[in-house]
């Protein structure tokens, strides 16, 4: 399978214009299933370019917080069109800059246009509330009010999807936003971020500044004019992003890691389960935060359990993910093979049972890129490093369990409570898991993958620090409160003291 031709060279969006870093470095994007396509060249920028589009974006984001809600609303329904139009092009450009198959990254795109249709309605909604006050002839209300600028760093393993997460609603509360995304997938942010221009953001509201998190990205992290910062991506980042929010108080929202599980009780009907752990484990190549990277099964669906999984996972397809026939495609880079590889040395090393994959694919065409085969360990226990961590790669175990209560217990063992699921035609079991799992989603009869845009994303423990992003709450995120009192009485009255 060919790459799609092409090479984009383009400079950081600022303020509508094409501008080269400051310093002139540039970084590469490169394909993962043919890792000689380069697929862009993009700025490397530093905290001069970052000064700039937030320089550039405070003095834009006056003229965007007085445009009325539903002018703001309509471009984003605009973008959410547009997204819709060039959905098949942009998929194909996610899947050669970052490998995900085709069919997921048509996913990708729709979850961007979900949500653009979805915060477009909020244009004619931002409700805020008219409440009684304790005193004569005074009126108490609330209104939302836009942060200022903010600034949005993203990961690479949902290039399009993430960033329409934070950029839609920030906007549609007339924040003006500096863009940072991951250096793996700078092509996806460019096409994304046109979009807005092309559907008639004004010039300024949303700038892109490519590049490296440690130079761009901790120099946006710090910017005094930055006001709030929404981050997603691993816990250690994550941590120190929150530390330097928390020293400059800014307010600061992190979506991160996951460690998460699907739980088989004996009862489950079987061949769903498998269904699901695939899609699960397997999906994205396992790189994504909400990925089943433990599958938790009742002693008495073990053996069933295991063999139905081995023989479906023996059939998967490896290759480049824009060959339709392809189950499971490259993993994003070379540093990241390793990494995953690793870990499968590790779980060996602990004493867990390999069995299947755990060698890095190499065969044919496969060489050009950064393959690794679905990879599964049994007789795993819950102090095993590849029990704890998160791998992000398309490895999961098999973890034994004695009874729905030690299931549940296994489950809720990790640092992270992102995504936890539960297979049971019980109906007592599946609401004493929903109760019980310790976690910001729960699945019942379904994998840990497979969020909706309408519903509050994001997880408890060290997935992230108490924020949820999208769902019907979503510009509480993204706004302020103000608080008004009217006083129409005439006189001085005081709050708490001439009360009647
Ligand atoms: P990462 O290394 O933390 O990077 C995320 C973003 O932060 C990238 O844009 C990165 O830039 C930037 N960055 C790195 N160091 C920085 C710093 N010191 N200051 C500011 N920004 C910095 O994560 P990743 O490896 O790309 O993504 C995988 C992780 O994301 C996994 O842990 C996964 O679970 C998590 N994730 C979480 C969710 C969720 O919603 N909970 C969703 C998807 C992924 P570079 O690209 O230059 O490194
Ligand atoms: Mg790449």
């Amino acid at each position: 399978m060919t790459a799609v031709a092409g090479r984009i060279e383009t400079g950081n969006l600022i303020g509508g214009e094409y501008r080269p870093s400051e310093t002139g470095r540039t970084f590469e994007s490169r394909n993962p299933a043919h890792s000689g396509d380069v697929v862009g060249v993009f700025p490397r920028s530093s905290a001069s370019d970052v000064n700039a589009a937030v320089a550039t974006a405070r003095a834009a984001s006056v003229g965007w917080r007085r445009t009325p809600w539903p002018s703001r609303a309509a471009i984003i329904l605009r973008a959410a069109e547009l997204l819709e139009e060039r959905k098949e092009d942009l998929a194909r450009l996610m899947t050669r800059e970052m490998g995900k198959v085709l069919t997921e990254a048509r996913g990708d795109v729709q979850e961007a246009i979900d949500m653009g249709k979805f915060i477009a309605g909020e244009g004619r909604r931002a409700f805020g509330e008219t409440v009684p006050s304790e005193l004569r002839d005074k009126w108490a209300m609330t209104m939302r009010q836009p942060f200022g600028v903010v600034g949005c760093v993203t990961p690479w393993n949902f290039p399009i999807a993430i960033p329409s997460w934070k950029i839609f609603p920030a906007i549609m509360a007339g924040n003006a936003v500096v863009f940072k995304p991951a250096q793996d997938t700078p092509a996806c942010a460019l096409r994304f971020v046109e979009v807005f221009a092309d559907a008639g953001l004004p010039p300024g509201i949303l700038n892109i500044v490519f590049g490296f998190g440690s130079e761009a990205g901790s120099a946006l992290v710090e910017h005094p004019d930055i006001a709030a910062v929404y981050f997603t991506g691993g816990v250690d980042v994550g941590r120190t992003v929150s530390e330097t929010c928390g020293r400059m108080l800014k307010k600061c929202s992190l979506e991160l890691g996951g460690k998460n599980a699907i739980v088989v009780l004996d009862d489950a009907d079987i061949e769903l389960a498998v269904d699901g752990a695939l899609w699960g484990a397997f999906g994205t190549a396992g790189q994504r935060c909400t990925a089943s990277s433990r599958l938790i099964v009742e002693r008495g669906a073990l053996d069933e359990f295991t063999s139905r999984l081995l023989d479906r996972t023996s059939r998967l397809r490896l290759g480049d993910g824009l060959d339709e026939t392809v189950d499971v495609g490259p993993v994003i880079n070379e540093s990241q093979l390793r990494r995953i590889h690793s870990y499968t040395d590790i779980g060996r090393a602990d004493g867990a049972t390999l069995l299947i994959g755990g060698e890095i694919a190499r065969d044919g065409a496969l060489a050009e890129g950064w393959f690794y085969p679905p990879t599964v360990f049994a007789d795993v226990t819950r102090s095993m490093r590849i029990a704890q961590e998160e791998i992000f790669g398309p490895t999961t175990v098999i973890m034994p369990a004695t009874s729905l209560d030690d299931a549940l217990d296994v489950a809720n063992s990790t640092r992270y409570g992102l995504s936890l699921s539960v297979y049971t035609n019980d109906l007592r079991k599946a609401f004493r898991a929903i109760h019980e799992l310790h976690s910001g989603i729960v699945y019942v009869n379904a994998p840990t993958i497979g969020a909706e845009i309408q519903l509050p994303f994001g997880g408890t423990r060290d997935t992230g620090n108490g924020h949820r992003e999208a769902g019907g709450h979503v510009l509480d995120e993204f706004s302020e409160w103000k608080s008004i009192y009217i006083d129409y009485s005439g006189r001085l009255q005081r709050a708490q003291i001439d009360t009647e």
